[in-house]
């Protein structure tokens, strides 16, 4: 695996709440962290069929665009029954001419799964999967994922997104009526983590 060595990291992403989590990730490292937005990169068109595809688009753009290494990610949930959907469309799903809206994604997953008569347990992964792109072409890929089976009715007001209707394996709440720390520790995006962290170990 190649190592990052620099002391500048670029995060493709537009959301703040993305670069806040990867600025936290990195404090013991001395990485200084800015972010697409902060540039005024464009966000690329997320073409790929999956989550590593989608993930090196942007993380390869960014570096291409500015000629420092750059991560990006992407993550979703991909059920068994539903031949992996909504995968990398997971955040597609809650488009509305007013906003995103997960009651309705989270509606639409549960009624194909009905109208497909899917078997019980009704399986799915969260994964999250990040690209570290370098300037030259190079790229190191992360992944992680947690697996559990849908539920309804929908469980729960904590979390966000698909979190009320995933019931992780080994437990019996959802991601929605977990506290923040619990989820935080056995999530998709903690094991991407994990690994991550590898790249700027010494
Ligand atoms: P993206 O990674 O920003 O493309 O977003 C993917 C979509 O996956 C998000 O809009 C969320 O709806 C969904 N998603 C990813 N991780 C989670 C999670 O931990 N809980 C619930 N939904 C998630």
């Amino acid at each position: 695996m190649r190592k990052f060595t620099g002391d500048k990291l670029l995060v493709a992403t537009h959301n703040s709440g993305k670069l806040e989590e990867i600025a936290h990730l990195l404090e013991p490292y001395a990485i200084s962290v800015v972010s697409a937005a902060q540039l005024g990169l464009a966000e690329p068109e997320e073409t790929e069929t999956t989550f590593v595809g989608n993930a090196r688009i942007k993380a390869h753009a960014a570096a291409r665009a500015t000629g420092l290494a750059a991560l990006a990610d992407d993550s979703g949930i991909a059920i068994d029954a539903l031949r992996g959907a909504p995968g990398v469309f997971t955040a597609d799903w809650a488009e509305t001419p007013n906003g995103r809206d997960f009651v309705a994604a989270m509606t639409r997953a549960w009624t194909e799964l009905e109208a497909a008569d899917a078997p019980y347990p009704r399986r799915a992964q969260f994964c999250c999967t990040f690209v570290l792109a370098w300037p030259d072409g190079h790229d190191e890929v992360f992944e992680g994922q947690i697996a559990g089976q849908i539920v309804w009715p929908m469980r729960g007001d904590q979390g966000h997104g698909y979190d009320p209707i995933f019931q992780p394996d080994g437990f019996d709440i959802t991601f929605g009526e977990m506290d923040r720390w619990q989820k935080n520790r056995i999530s998709h995006r903690a094991r991407a983590f994990e690994k991550l962290v590898t790249v700027f170990d010494d």
